[in-house]
């Protein structure tokens, strides 16, 4: 391993990391490209997620970060059909939209509906006899219902079929840790790993919420941190509801294929605490039932806690250090890292690849001096 060098090593196996390394791989066939870390990590977020794809209901304000979650929407279908070219394994996805129950989503909801019309974004206003028409089996409390035209995506599948798909072009995975750098003061030589050094030219931090402990060891601060997500997936017939529902403090996001719906979340700043409590497990059930009420009785498959890696302006880290000559940044994606991928992936290319024409000043490592 200590003799061969990579063109670009990809530290981090989660949904950011693996499309990158697709993408660079797609871009540019005869790179060398590696990815380290372990793509089964317990709370890594790409595989907590769920799944929603909503640059919508996440955003009040058209910002830059707004048109690039946009953006990534916009390049899902595109996207999701490239990978299926690459890998045979299937990933739900569907655009059937996202709807917000006026008397479950709290005061923002006329907000929500005048920024949806200022935008241009596609939505309508449902009367409850038209609710009940094309989502019968959600609560009949739910008063008048937004529906907005935005994604779901099962992250599961999404992470394994990048998995084999960048492997199937050639890429070439370490199931490591990293715990150390060979570098001098302007540039990076090796990751260091318990099986050997792995050598590049060019490296990617793109490893989540532990981006910040690999920032320490390059000396380099990150302010970032792990904000903790609860959730549940409970067993309940596909066709109960084919849209994804934005309620106050909760969700529900369905996965089809017999997979069932996952409830989520809680949002909890507690570090690396990997907990998951049964207590509150129920209450996010109990609110998700309040909007669809046969959730209440569903079998509980299973339940997990996931990091959502958040840097300090919540906004994502993607870019060329300042520090070191080779080292780039790809993190910080937080709440909606999984609408962002696609975009990320061409986004971080182009900065690596020096092809992209212009840089989000609001991105760069640069406003955190790393
Ligand atoms: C509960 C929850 C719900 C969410 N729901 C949604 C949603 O509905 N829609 C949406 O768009 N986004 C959602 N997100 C956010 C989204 O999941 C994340 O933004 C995204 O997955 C971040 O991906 P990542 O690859 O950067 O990080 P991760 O998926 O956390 O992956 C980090 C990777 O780095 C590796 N790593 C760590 N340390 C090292 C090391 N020392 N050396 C090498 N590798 C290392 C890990 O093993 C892992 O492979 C949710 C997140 C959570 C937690």
């Amino acid at each position: 391993m200590e003799n061969d060098e990579f063109d670009i090593v990809v530290i981090g196996a989660g949904v950011i990391g693996l499309s990158l390394a697709f993408r660079l791989k797609r871009v540019r066939q005869d790179l060398k490209i590696a990815v380290l870390g372990d793509p089964m990590n317990s709370l890594m977020a790409s595989r907590a997620a769920a799944g929603m794809l909503a640059p919508f209901g996440e955003c009040d304000r058209a910002d830059r970060f707004f048109g690039f979650c946009r953006e990534s929407l916009e390049k899902y279908p595109g996207f999701i059909a490239e990978l299926a070219g690459v890998s045979d394994v299937p990933v739900f996805f569907s655009m059937q939209g996202s709807l917000m129950p006026s008397a479950f989503y709290g005061d923002g909801w006329e907000d929500q509906k005048l920024f949806f019309g200022q935008e241009k974004i596609p939505h309508e206003v449902w009367t409850p006899a038209k609710v009940k028409e094309k989502a019968p089996y959600l609560s009949q409390d739910c008063g008048e219902v937004l529906w907005v035209g935005e994604g779901q995506v099962n992250n599961r599948q999404l992470h394994d079929s990048l998995s084999l798909a960048m492997r199937a072009l050639g890429v070439t995975v370490f199931e490591k840790n990293v715990t150390g750098f060979i570098r001098d003061e302007s540039g990076l030589e090796s990751a260091v790993t318990d099986s050997g050094d792995i050598k590049g030219k060019k490296f990617v931090l793109a490893s989540g919420s532990w981006s910040g402990q690999l920032g320490e060891i390059l000396g380099v601060s990150l302010p970032m941190k792990p904000i903790k997500g609860q959730m549940c997936r409970v067993q309940v017939v596909d066709d109960l509801l084919e849209y994804t529902v934005h309620g106050q403090l909760t969700y529900i996001a369905p996965w089809r294929g017999g997979h069932g719906f996952v409830i989520g979340s809680t949002m909890e700043d507690r570090g690396f605490d990997p907990s998951v409590e049964e207590t509150v497990i129920q209450s996010l059930i109990d609110r998700a039932a309040a909007i669809l009420p046969c959730l209440k009785e569903a079998p509980l498959i299973e339940s997990w806690t996931g990091l959502r890696p958040a840097a300090e302006d919540l906004m994502p880290i993607m870019g060329k250090s300042v520090r070191y000559r080779n080292l780039y940044y790809s993190t910080g994606h937080y709440r909606n890292g999984i609408l962002q991928t696609p975009n990320q992936a061409d986004y971080v290319t182009g900065i690596i690849l020096e092809t992209l024409k212009e840089e989000v000043a609001e991105f760069s490592p640069s406003r955190y001096q790393l």
